[in-house]
């Protein structure tokens, strides 16, 4: 397989881009290599300017559930296309998303949109923190709830993979509100609670998956709601990527725990730019123009991406078996690798919730961020290139996780596990 083209553009991105690429992870620096440029999406597959093809088991991280190309969210954009761009100005077409989204989560009767996931969580704690009249935050290590200061704490994601989970640039006095707790372990949280008095909210992502894949245990959600409860701080679940994506009707249904407030984006912009954030009128009331918590946004709400997030969750309301589907498709492909693996001699710890899978070369499960930081980052990052080769295209890093597409078969899915196993004998 040749990259020669893509190695050229990379360099030339290079002396332009801050390590060529517009999102540090893209950059593939934690498993080495050449990230691969691409020219096109079209259904299960990506092709890259060396006219190489890849099933794409990343989906643009998240969003892309129908596969690259679906008919129905491109004749949705291009139709949007024909009427403008952008107005500035409120469009029916939100009304109809919001009325979408609403319909979906049980906690949601409101929802604002802006532009990305970052947004929708930075918005979402100064709105917990203005309802509660109350500064201090608790996250948890391993999290990933975008870039704003106050969140890039011990997080996940593309800050875990360069080993910086925290950021020069942020002041100390700006996370000074933020209080850290471990995933899955209570007495944790019960600390910060005894710590301070003034928490706000606490954040988590109820499948977290920006340290690979690790579930939040049911019993630790369930504690979390009600020490939230009991101490009268709010309850965020992030469900920037595991919205639509570990189940249609958010993590709430699949866990039993209800939140407060639920951050969206990815899925529910169908590829285009968008986030959200919701909850129950009582709290959404506080917000601009009603109330006096301010955010806002020159492209919030834009109709293009209503247009493209209309398209996709319109068709996720019409086909209520489809995560099942993705789900067994998930479940086949990680428990196949993980069986050729044990015939090698290799441990291999994997997960999957709806369409989002995980799998870790660690011998003990995975509950919080020291265990995934166990794993055999060494034999990952061969892993990964291994792949690439054989023509499937898996995250650049281990702390990240992977998406099933409506438009992957159970053939690819297959091929996927025999090229798992040929790589695998190759590289232990
Ligand atoms: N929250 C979670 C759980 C995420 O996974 C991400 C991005 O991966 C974000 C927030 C930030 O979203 P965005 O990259 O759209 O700003």
């Amino acid at each position: 397989m040749s990259t020669q083209k893509s190695q050229k553009a990379f360099e030339e991105a290079q002396s332009l881009i801050p390590g060529g690429v517009n999102s540090p992870v893209r950059a593939f620096k934690s498993v080495g290599g050449t990230p691969i440029f691409i020219t096109e999406g079209q259904g299960a597959y990506l092709s890259d300017v060396d006219g190489n093809k890849y099933v794409d088991f990343v989906q643009s991280w998240g969003p892309l559930i129908f596969g690259h190309r679906d008919e129905s969210i491109e004749a949705a954009v291009i139709e949007a296309v024909k009427h403008g761009l952008s107005f500035g100005a409120p469009t029916e077409a939100e009304t109809e998303l919001a009325k979408l989204v609403v319909s979906f989560f049980d906690s949601i009767d409101k929802v604002r949109f802006v532009s990305s996931g970052t947004e929708a969580v930075m918005s979402a704690i100064r709105l917990a923190r203005g309802f509660t009249h109350r500064d201090d935050i608790v996250k948890f290590t391993g999290c990933y709830h975008g870039h704003s200061d106050a969140l890039l704490v011990e997080a996940g994601s593309g800050a875990a993979t360069f080993g910086n989970p925290s950021s020069p640039g942020v002041p100390a006095d700006f996370t000074k509100h933020t209080l850290l707790a471990e995933y899955n372990n209570i007495e944790s949280v019960k600390k910060c609670f005894a710590d301070s008095s003034d928490i706000a909210c606490v954040i988590i992502e109820p499948i977290a998956g920006n340290m690979g894949l690790v579930p939040a245990d049911k019993v630790f959600l369930a504690e979390l709601r009600k020490l939230c409860d009991e101490n009268g701080a709010l309850l965020i679940f992030d469900e920037v990527m595991s919205g639509f994506r570990a189940s249609i009707n958010g993590a709430e249904s699949i866990t039993g725990t209800s939140p407060d407030i639920v951050t969206l984006g990815k899925v529910i912009g169908g590829g285009m730019p968008v986030g959200a954030f919701g909850a129950r009128a009582e709290i959404m009331a506080e917000l601009s123009p009603d109330g006096p918590v301010y955010q806002a946004g020159t492209l919030s709400g834009n109709p293009v991406a209503m247009a493209a997030g209309l398209a996709a969750l319109s068709k996720l309301k019409k086909s209520a078996r489809v995560m099942k589907v993705l789900e067994e498709r998930g479940q086949r492909l990680v428990q196949g690798m993980q069986s050729g693996a044990k015939e090698l001699g290799i441990t291999m710890q994997v997960d999957t919730r709806g369409s989002m899978f995980g799998f870790f070369f660690n011998d003990k499960p995975v509950k919080n961020f020291a265990d995934a930081c166990n794993s055999d980052a060494e034999l990952f990052a061969k892993f990964h290139a291994g792949m690439l080769e054989e023509g499937f295209y898996f995250a650049c890093s281990l702390y990240e996780t992977g998406f099933i597409s409506t438009a992957i078969t159970d053939e690819m899915i297959e091929n996927a596990i025999k090229a798992s196993v040929k790589v695998l004998t190759r590289i232990k």
